[in-house]
């Protein structure tokens, strides 16, 4: 972090101001863990924080302390629009790029307010005047960690280390990504301490499955092809198996993980069709060197980070495979490939 960053950002919070935290659209356990945490903290040090969501969150991190503030821009488009144009401030977390945030994009750039942006992808964009950007953090959970001990070390509550704690926990596959470090594990024993329940946290966010999640998770395996001598599964669910199995969002998340588990292989894929908005989501890991950042900027007209990023298509389910495989076989000099 850059003592310029803190220090303008400490001036910046000197009097009480009005600020709105904003996560990226289709939050996960980083975004929200950071919007909220952040909130607490603030709240504390007497601003007047909101919290808005461009939609709707998965269930498995509806427990969150704070979570019941959260507006979500789909439902509370008006009120959203009032104090996004009121705000002083506006934090910007685990998004670079404000095309992220989708139609609430519009708001922000004619928002008055001084834009702060805390995040740890690739390729940020410039639009706002406080960046913190450091793609080697693990998570935007572990920035704002870094953050809140620099303004007041002994701020961490229960309520922020248990944000924090599922943020980084989330973001570093329950700290086995190569983006976790001593420094990461130095944050996560002071939540501890601060009162962060560790195992509760674990069960909370993987131990509340449906069934019907289960279920979609064994379709899900099911589906997976790998492409023919190269290191490389994919899996697709079309929208006919996600109605079969009362799809809420969040159900797949973590399913692509498992194309990883495969002995040998360096890139998994899931694409998830989405009939309502007319598109197929992708998600790709990596381990190793291939980067999915790369590929899904290339192809797909996504990002990320390099072992984990997503992207999209327009077409249909089974064109977006072929094109899958297309692209994976035009990049196949960048894969190791053991003959
Ligand atoms: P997921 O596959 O879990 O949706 O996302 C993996 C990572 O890629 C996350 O860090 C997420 O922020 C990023 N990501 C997912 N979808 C997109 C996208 O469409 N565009 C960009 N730039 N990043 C994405
Ligand atoms: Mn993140």
């Amino acid at each position: 972090m850059e003592k310029a960053f803190i220090q303008s950002l400490s001036s910046l919070l000197s009097s009480s101001r009005k600020v709105v935290i904003i996560p990226h659209k289709n939050p996960d356990g980083d975004a929200i863990g950071s919007t909220l945490a952040l909130k607490h903290f603030l709240t504390k040090k007497g601003h007047q924080v909101s919290v808005v969501s461009p939609n709707d969150y998965p269930a498995f991190l509806e427990w969150l302390p704070g979570e019941e503030y959260i507006i979500k821009y789909t439902e509370k488009s008006i009120q959203a629009k009032k104090i996004i144009a009121e705000a002083d401030i506006i934090f910007t977390l685990d998004f670079n790029d404000l095309s992220r945030i989708d139609v609430m994009s519009t708001l922000v750039e004619l928002a008055s307010a001084t834009l702060v942006m805390i995040d740890h992808h690739e390729n940020p964009k410039e639009y706002a005047q406080l960046t913190y950007s450091d793609n080697l953090m693990s998570s935007t959970c572990e920035m704002v960690y870094n953050v809140i001990k620099f303004l007041d070390p002994n701020a961490f509550t229960a309520e922020i280390a248990t944000c924090l704690y599922t943020g980084i926990m989330t973001d570093t596959g329950s700290f086995k990504y190569r983006s976790t470090t001593s420094k990461t594990h130095t944050a996560i024993a002071t939540l501890i301490n601060a009162g962060a329940q560790n195992t509760t946290i674990h069960q909370n966010i993987y131990d509340t499955f449906s069934f019907d999640r289960i279920k979609l998770l064994g379709l899900t395996l099911s589906s997976m092809k790998k492409i023919e001598g190269l290191p490389v599964v994919y899996m697709a669910l079309n929208q006919a198996l996600l109605n079969r199995c009362n799809f809420r969002k969040g159900d797949t998340e973590g399913f692509v993980n498992y194309g990883l588990s495969l002995y040998g292989i360096q890139v998994a894929v899931i694409l998830i069709e989405n009939e309502g908005e007319g598109k197929i989501k992708m998600s790709f890991r990596s381990k190793g060197g291939f980067s999915v950042n790369d590929f899904a900027r290339k192809y797909f007209n996504g990002g990320g980070h390099i072992n984990a990023s997503g992207g999209m298509s327009m077409k249909t389910l089974e064109e977006t495979q072929k094109d899958l495989v297309d692209a994976i076989k035009l990049e196949k000099n960048n894969l190791i490939i053991d003959d």
